[in-house]
C-alpha cells in the first residue's frame, strides 16, 4: 500500500485522541469511518470533531467551507465490518490495556482488507506484541500523535520487530500529508522517543524532591529558568497527567527494570486523585485558575546535574540501542514537547564526562539503577566526549565553489556569492554550499550575525541558474526537487537562530530576491533591480517565492509584484517595505556590515527565541504567543537582560555574552 492508494482511513476509538486523529484526516481530504463501541460515544466523538472544525473556521485557520466539507468526510459507526471493510489504513486509539487492544485487533483482522495497514496510536504498550495478534505483522507498526492531534506537529512512526521498511515510508508519508512531521523510531522500545526522555526526568524529579534533596519550586525555578525548558518538570508532570506518567513508568519498570520505579510521591499523587490540571490539582492548585507560580531565582546546580544526567542516561540508551539517532531524540523532543534545543544538545553542551560523573556519584550515594550508567554513555564519554559526532573535519576545510565564506570581524559571518560570471545566479551546487554554510556559521561561537551579498557590482543575484533549472526542468520531478531543494535551504536561512542581512548592490531577481526574503533585514543600493519575473516565463516563484514575502510586506504588494512579473527600482522596494534603506552605491558594503555587526552585537538568546516566536506565530498565532511566553520566561535568568538593563540605566552599551 502507498500514499497515492489510500483513500479511506478507519479510526477506532473516538475518545480524545480518535476524534481528533479522524479530524485531522479528514481535513487531509481522506473519507474517514469513525468507529466507537456505542452510538452516544461515537456521536460525542463527531461532535467534538463538528466543534472543533467550526472553531478553526472561526479563527480563520480554514473556511467554513472547508470545515464543513470535512465534516462531511466523516462517518460515525458502531459496526466494526462496516467501519474497516473497506479501509486502506486502520488507525487504532482505543484505551491503553493490552487485552482490550488484542480483542480489536483480533476482530478487525477479520473484517479489514488484506492489504490494509494497521497503526497503532498507542503511547507505550508493545507494537510487536499487538502486531502478532494480527497476520499482518509486517502491515503493522505505531503512528503516535501528540494531545491534541490537531494541534501538535510530532507524530512517532514506530516499527515493530517485523514491520515492512515500505509500511513504516507508507504511514510516515501520509503523516506529513496530515501536515505533520513524522520521526522514525526504529525499535519497538517503551516509550518511543517524547515519553522516554520526558518521563523519567518527571520521576527524577519527583525522587529529587522525595528524598529531600530539593523543593519543588527549586526543581521548577532550575528546569525552567536555569535550563530553559518551557516549562518546570513538575508543571510539565500536571500537564501531561500524572497518572498517564505513572503509567507509563509502570510499564517502564515492567520492561525495562528497576530503573524505571516510579517515585512514591508520584504514586501518591495518582492514589489521591490529584492528577494534574485535569483534576483542579496535581503538584500545583489549578481550582482558582493557574495556580502555577515558579520562582526565578531558586535554581540549584544539583537538580541540573541530575535532570541533565537522567536525559543524557535515557539519550544514551535511545541511541545506543539504535532506537533512534541523536538528531531524531531532538527533533522529536523539539516538536513534541516544545523544547527549545533538544536534549541531546542540552547533554551534549554539558558535557558527556559530566554528566557521567553526576550518574556515578548518585549511584553511589543512593545505589539505585536510574544512576546506573548506560553503557554508551560510558562509551561515548571515553571515546568521543558528546553524543552529535563532531562536524566531519570539513568545518575547518570546506571547500565552497559557488560562495566564499569569510570572517570580516566584529563576529559577523559573510556568505559572498561568488558567481559574478553567471550573474550570481543560484544553482543546485550553490543550495548545498549555502546549507553547509549556514551550519558552519550558526556552529561558530565567534559568529552571531551572518551578512549576504553578491559578488561584483551587477548582481545580488539574478535568479535560478536557468541552465541547472533546464536540467531539472524537462523533466517535472527533477524540477519539483530542485524547488523542494531551495525551499529547503531557504527555509533553513529563514530559521536560523542568528540575524541574517542581505547587502544588495545590482539585480535581485526571481530566486535571488527569494534568498534575500529569507533574510531578516534588508539593504540596498540605489542602482539595484528588484523583480519576481517567473510568471513571465510560465513559471512561479517556486523557493518560497509564493508564501514569504506577502510575509514581508503583506499580501496586496507581494501580489503586485509577483503577478505583474515587472520589475521595480531599489526606493519602490523601500517603499513596500522590503528594504530598510536604500544608499549610494559606494556606501553599500559598508551600510551593511554595519548593520549585520550591529546585530551581531545584540543579546544572542533573545534574538534566537525572538526569531523563533516570530515563526513561530506566522501561522498559528497562538503557537507563537505560547512560545513567546515561554521563551520571555527563559530571558529573565539569563546575565544578558542584567547586562541589558545595567547598560541601560547607565546609558552604556551593552556587552552581551550570549549566557
Ligand atoms: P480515551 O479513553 O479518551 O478514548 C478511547 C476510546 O476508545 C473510548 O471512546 C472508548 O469507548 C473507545 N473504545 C473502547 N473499546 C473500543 C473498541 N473495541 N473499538 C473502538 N473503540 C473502543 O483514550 P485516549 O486518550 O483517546 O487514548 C487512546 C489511545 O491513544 C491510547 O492507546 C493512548 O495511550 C493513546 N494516546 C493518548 C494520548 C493522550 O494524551 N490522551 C496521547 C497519545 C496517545
Amino acid at each position: 500500500m502507498e500514499l497515492e492508494d489510500i483513500n479511506t482511513i478507519a479510526v477506532l476509538g473516538a475518545g480524545n485522541m480518535g476524534h481528533g486523529i479522524a479530524e485531522v484526516a479528514a481535513m487531509a481530504g481522506y473519507d474517514v469511518n469513525l468507529r466507537d463501541i456505542k452510538d452516544e460515544f461515537v456521536q460525542n466523538g463527531y461532535e467534538q470533531i463538528e466543534w472543533s472544525l467550526n472553531k478553526l473556521a472561526e479563527n480563520d485557520q480554514l473556511s467554513q467551507d472547508e470545515a464543513d466539507a470535512a465534516l462531511d468526510r466523516v462517518t460515525p459507526l458502531v459496526d466494526m465490518e462496516e467501519a474497516c471493510g473497506n479501509a486502506d489504513v486502520v488507525i487504532e486509539a482505543v484505551p491503553e490495556k493490552m487485552e482490550i487492544k488484542k480483542d480489536v485487533y483480533g476482530e478487525l483482522e477479520e473484517v479489514a482488507p488484506d492489504d490494509a495497514i494497521f497503526a497503532t496510536n498507542t503511547s507505550s504498550l508493545s507494537i510487536t506484541e499487538l502486531a502478532d495478534v494480527t497476520e499482518r505483522p509486517k502491515q503493522f507498526c505505531g503512528m503516535h500523535f501528540f494531545n491534541p492531534p490537531v494541534r501538535m506537529p510530532l507524530v512517532e512512526v514506530i516499527s515493530g520487530a517485523e514491520t515492512a521498511e515500505e509500511t513504516l515510508d507508507t504511514i510516515e508519508a501520509l503523516a506529513e500529508d496530515f501536515g505533520k512531521s513524522p520521526v522514525r523510531v526504529h525499535k519497538d522500545s517503551p516509550g518511543f522517543i517524547v515519553n522516554r526522555i520526558l518521563v523519567p526526568l518527571m520521576n527524577e524529579a519527583c525522587w529529587l524532591v522525595h528524598n529531600d534533596e530539593a523543593t519543588i519550586a527549586e526543581v521548577d525555578s532550575t528546569t525552567k529558568y536555569g535550563m530553559g525548558l518551557p516549562m518546570g518538570s513538575f508543571e510539565l508532570g500536571d500537564q501531561v497527567g500524572n497518572d498517564v506518567s505513572f503509567h507509563v513508568l509502570e510499564y517502564m519498570n515492567e520492561v525495562l527494570g528497576e530503573a524505571y520505579e516510579p517515585c512514591p510521591l508520584l504514586e501518591e499523587k495518582v492514589e489521591n486523585e490529584e492528577l494534574g490540571k485535569k483534576t483542579g490539582k496535581g503538584f500545583y492548585d489549578y481550582e482558582d485558575g493557574d495556580g502555577v507560580d515558579i520562582p526565578t531565582d531558586e535554581q540549584s546546580d544539583l537538580v541540573e546535574k541530575r535532570l541533565i544526567a537522567s536525559m543524557a542516561n535515557e539519550a544514551a540508551k535511545l541511541i545506543g540501542n539504535d532506537v533512534a539517532p541523536p538528531e531524531s531524540i531532538d527533533e522529536a523532543t523539539k516538536l513534541g514537547a516544545g523544547f527549545p534545543d533538544g536534549p541531546v544538545k542540552v547533554v551534549d553542551e554539558f558535557g558527556l564526562e559530566n554528566a557521567l560523573e553526576a550518574l556515578e556519584e548518585a549511584y553511589e550515594e543512593t545505589g539505585h539503577e536510574r544512576y546506573e550508567p548506560a553503557d554508551y554513555l560510558q562509551e561515548r564519554a571515553d571515546e568521543v566526549g558528546t553524543f552529535y559526532d563532531a562536524e566531519e573535519d570539513d568545518d575547518a576545510g570546506v571547500e565552497f565553489e559557488a560562495i566564499r565564506v569569510e570572517y570580516p570581524g566584529e563576529m559577523v559571518g559573510h556568505v559572498v556569492i561568488d558567481r559574478p560570471h553567471r550573474m550570481n545566479t543560484i544553482s543546485g551546487e550553490l543550495l548545498d554550499e549555502l546549507s553547509e554554510a549556514i551550519d558552519l556559521l550558526e556552529d561558530d561561537d565567534d559568529v552571531r550575525a551572518i551578512l549576504i551579498t553578491g559578488e561584483g557590482e551587477k548582481a545580488f543575484s539574478a535568479g535560478a541558474d536557468v541552465q541547472s533549472m533546464a536540467a531539472g526542468g524537462a523533466d517535472p520531478l527533477g524540477a519539483v526537487e530542485l524547488s523542494k531543494k531551495g525551499q529547503e535551504t531557504f527555509g533553513k536561512l529563514e530559521a536560523s537562530d542568528l540575524p541574517v542581512v542581505a547587502g544588495i548592490d545590482g539585480f535581485c531577481l526571481g530566486g535571488g530576491m527569494e534568498l534575500a526574503t529569507c533574510t531578516d533585514i534588508r539593504v540596498a543600493s540605489e542602482r539595484s533591480e528588484f523583480g519576481q519575473p517567473e510568471l513571465d516565463l510560465g513559471l512561479l516563484p517556486g523557493w518560497g517565492g509564493t508564501q514569504r514575502l506577502a510575509n514581508v510586506i503583506g499580501e496586496g504588494p507581494a501580489k503586485e509584484i509577483i503577478l505583474t512579473a515587472d520589475r521595480y527600482e531599489a526606493e519602490a522596494m523601500e517603499q513596500f517595505g522590503f528594504v530598510k534603506e536604500v544608499v549610494d552605491n559606494d556606501d553599500l558594503e559598508d551600510v551593511a556590515f554595519d548593520l549585520a555587526a550591529d546585530l551581531a552585537g545584540g543579546p544572542p538568546i533573545a534574538t534566537k527565541y525572538t526569531k523563533r516566536a516570530m515563526l513561530a506565530g506566522r501561522h498559528d498565532t497562538e503557537a507563537g504567543l505560547e512560545y513567546e511566553a515561554s521563551a520571555f520566561g527563559q530571558l529573565m535568568a539569563t546575565d544578558d537582560l542584567m547586562e541589558g538593563i545595567t547598560a541601560f540605566m547607565g546609558d552604556g552599551d551593552p556587552d552581551f555574552q550570549g549566557k
